[in-house]
């Protein structure tokens, strides 16, 4: 006799329980055999085979025999009656063996009552299969059953029923009782199966509520974008807002407040206090480029080509830049150091940026921000302000369309500072990569990635740059062009470029080298070529009205009759002086057009000692001049009375800049010196340099273009300091031919150059 553990099965008398062949093989190490008589014991709790001990079973079992064993791993056991378990055995290979007694039910239940309770059950089982799609074939299955024992061992496995309640019902000894069990057990799992149904179909009907929706919303996109293709007029500016945000390629945060705020102007409608400001804020977002360009290898070959095509000379400015293309090349980087191209204004600093953008093959901007006073100008108004704005920066990144434009900053040397704040800071924050490669305009309230973006600066002097902006930039000096020069860029350049601007062919208009020569000299008077420019616009209109006029003529123009057509007089040249007089000398100065000569006048009056400085220059000259009087007194100590009794008058004419006035320190101290000794000093020597009061000559800036002012004012000899000597490699051969450059160490040989060594009589006060 085979002796069965079960666990959490409903093992009841006179039915068919099925069992998995598995138990029956672990608990004798074979196969069932039909016929054979088994006894099945339930088990307290489970419990693995070795740890069985005979007080793991219930004292009540059901003997049968196996009914049928089948091929797919299970068998039916026939049960027959009720067991007491007497005594049992657990042996060590897992073998049980049991001594059981048979136990009598207490009350029985007539065969009617029995057939009546299984119709109930079974009725009940039908009904409920009605409502599955299985009906068919359970209605034969329920059909099978002939008592409640048949009905509630076949739907065990869906009995919510703990362990001890399935034995609780085979040790019930009253088989009516048994029955009554068994019938709400049925009943309980048949409800359990109902519920189970109904939230089951009503998970379905969401589900499928939901899948509808989806479907619908998909159809209604479809159907809408088809609309909008055929009426693109009809678009509605939200959806339009709408599509742009998702097709944008925002980085998360903007997405976010993009969408924050397209809700609000959904919210808002059409008339709403709000509406145009969030649908501007919007529109700005959603035109930005928030998609990363792939960085470009650039042919450095090519890109040269091109820097040539557009700009005459600048070879060391073009040096450099090839040099940073081919870094970035190397770094597979979209920027790199920021340049700050400095020089005097049409020297092509801006046009040479846009040179770069085309060499780059990228998108090219211009921001000016020139007079820039407000902070909000470069990191924008805070969107709370009524009519706020993004900063210049973000607004040029959207103009370009894309996320990598070189942009040429312009004038960066005269952004100022304001009770609004300082722009010069904020454009610290812009340039400062390294820091932070994003930048948060104040409208966009979101962060955006300006690491890719090429920046230039221009300006005219590096002098009016706050140190710190200065430092995250490399200066390139812009020196001017001399008049070989222009001369090439206007034949080059200038000139086919205006033709092309008024639409003449260069049959229509030439003109001659002497011409352009003479524009350059005395229609001009710049280190750059803007007025060069200008003139050639005014030369090739003159021609358009009289092809026009006289039906095709062309026009040549020459220095004869380059005044007619220029319509202006030729530009007053601060040619030097032929004369000399005591207390008169010519300066150099370092002027926003690039260089100019300047003359530097004292005069002595009848007074008290007072010195009296006018012209522009201000504060820094009265300081020098002080410097200036003293080196005099000093060097000249028998003059050294006339100033007691005297004032001294100095005019220094407008036109260089104020940061400039010391470096007419040498200048002012030979004009007094010449002015107290009596000594004139010959105009076409020229001079430029700082002194100190020890008299020594010190060095000065922009060297290159007072020179080239000195060349143009006929100027013959320059006194230069000693220590700038090596700047003359900056300037071009040609100007330098035409001068002679002498440098100076101190005063003495300033004035021994010119000539007031000795004294002379005082001269009379006026
Ligand atoms: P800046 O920015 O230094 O004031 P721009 O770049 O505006 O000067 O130049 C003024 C004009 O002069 C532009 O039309 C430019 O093309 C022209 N230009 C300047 N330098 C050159 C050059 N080296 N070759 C050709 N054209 C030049």
């Amino acid at each position: 006799m085979a002796v069965i553990p079960v666990y959490k099965v409903l093992v009841l008398p006179d039915t068919n329980v099925y069992l998995k062949t598995e138990r029956f093989k672990k608990a004798t190490g074979r196969t069932p055999r039909v016929d054979e008589h088994v006894t099945l014991l339930m088990l307290r709790e489970e419990t693995q085979k070795e740890q069985l001990t005979p007080s793991s079973f219930y004292p009540i079992g059901v003997s049968g025999a196996v009914s049928e064993v089948h091929e797919e791993g299970w068998f039916a056991v026939r049960t027959r009656g009720r067991v007491n378990l007497d005594q049992a055995a657990v042996y060590s290979d897992g073998r049980i063996e049991a001594y059981t007694s048979r136990r009598e039910d207490s009350e029985v239940l007539s065969p009617q009552e029995n057939a009546r309770k299984t119709a109930d059950v079974k009725a009940a089982l039908t009904e409920f299969a009605k409502a599955t799609q299985w009906e068919q074939v359970s209605r034969a299955w329920i059909n099978q059953f002939a008592t409640l024992s048949d009905i509630a061992s076949a739907c065990s496995p869906w009995m919510d029923a703990s362990n001890e309640e399935r034995y609780a019902i085979l040790a019930e000894d009253s088989a009516v009782k048994r029955a009554e069990m068994l019938e709400k057990l049925i009943y309980e799992a048949l409800e359990m199966g109902k519920l189970s149904q109904e939230g089951s179909s009503a998970r379905q009907e969401n589900y499928q509520k939901m899948v509808r929706e989806s479907a619908i919303r998909k159809q209604m996109e479809y159907l809408q974008k088809e609309l909008d293709e055929m009426h693109p007029e009809n678009v509605s500016d939200i959806r339009r807002l709408e599509l742009k945000i998702q097709e944008s390629g925002m980085n998360e945060t903007a997405r976010r407040e993009a969408d924050k705020l397209l809700n609000r102007l959904k919210q808002e409608g059409a008339n709403g206090a709000e509406t145009g400001m969030l649908y501007n804020y919007l529109d700005f977002l959603t035109n930005l480029s928030w998609k990363k360009e792939p960085a470009r290898e650039i042919d450095l070959d090519e890109a040269e080509k091109v820097l040539e095509e557009d700009h005459f000379g600048l070879k060391k400015v073009k040096d450099r830049i090839l040099q940073q293309i081919a870094v970035m090349n190397l770094k597979k980087e979209q920027s790199g150091s920021i340049l700050l191209f400095v020089g005097a204004p049409g020297t092509g600093k801006t046009s040479i940026g846009q040179s770069i953008a085309r060499a780059l093959q990228r998108q090219y901007v211009r921001v000016s921000l020139g007079g820039v006073r407000d902070e909000a100008d470069i990191r924008g108004h805070r969107r709370t302000y009524i009519g706020a704005m993004p900063g210049r920066i973000m607004d040029a990144i959207q103009k370009s369309g894309v996320s990598n434009p070189v942009m040429v900053l312009d004038e960066v040397d005269k952004l100022s500072a304001s009770y609004n704040g300082d722009p010069a800071s904020a454009l610290l924050e812009v340039l400062d990569p390294e820091q932070n490669s994003t930048f948060t305009d104040h409208y966009m309230n979101v962060p955006y990635d300006l690491s890719d973006v090429l920046f230039i600066c221009t300006a005219n002097t590096a002098d009016t740059i706050p140190e710190p902006l200065l430092n995250r930039m490399e200066v390139i000096p812009f020196q001017g062009y001399t008049p070989i020069e222009k001369q090439q860029i206007a034949m080059r350049h200038l000139l086919p470029k205006a033709r092309e601007a008024v639409g003449i062919t260069e049959e229509q208009l030439t003109v001659s080298e002497d011409a352009i020569r003479a524009v350059i000299s005395d229609y001009t008077r710049e280190g750059g070529v803007r007025g060069l420019k200008k003139r050639m616009d005014t030369l090739c209109r003159a021609a358009a009205v009289n092809i026009v006029r006289k039906k095709g003529e062309t026009l040549h123009i020459t220095p004869e009759n380059l005044r007619e057509y220029l319509d202006m007089r030729p530009v007053r040249h601060r040619d030097v002086r032929e004369s000399a007089a005591p207390g008169i000398v010519t300066g150099l100065a370092w002027t926003a057009a690039g260089g100019d000569i300047l003359y530097i006048e004292a005069m002595l009056t009848k007074g008290t000692g007072q010195i009296v400085i006018t012209g522009q220059l201000g504060d820094v000259m009265k300081e020098s001049a002080r410097l200036a009087i003293s080196l005099v007194k000093h060097r000249f100590p028998d003059k050294a009375v006339v100033f007691s009794d005297h004032d001294l008058h100095i005019h220094v004419p407008d036109g260089a800049t104020p940061k400039d006035g010391p470096s007419a320190g040498v200048t002012l101290t030979t004009a007094i010196a010449s002015l107290i000794t009596g000594r004139p000093v010959a105009p076409k020597i020229a001079m430029t340099g700082e002194i100190s009061l020890r008299g020594e000559v010190t060095p000065i800036g922009g060297l290159p273009e007072k020179l080239m002012a000195a060349q143009r004012a006929g100027v013959e000899q320059v006194l230069i300091p000693c220590e700038n000597e090596d700047d003359l490699q900056d300037v071009a051969k040609e100007i330098l031919d035409q001068l002679e450059i002498v440098p100076v160490r101190d005063l003495d040989e300033v004035l021994a150059r010119c000539g007031i060594e000795d004294a002379k009589p005082i001269p009379k006060a006026v």
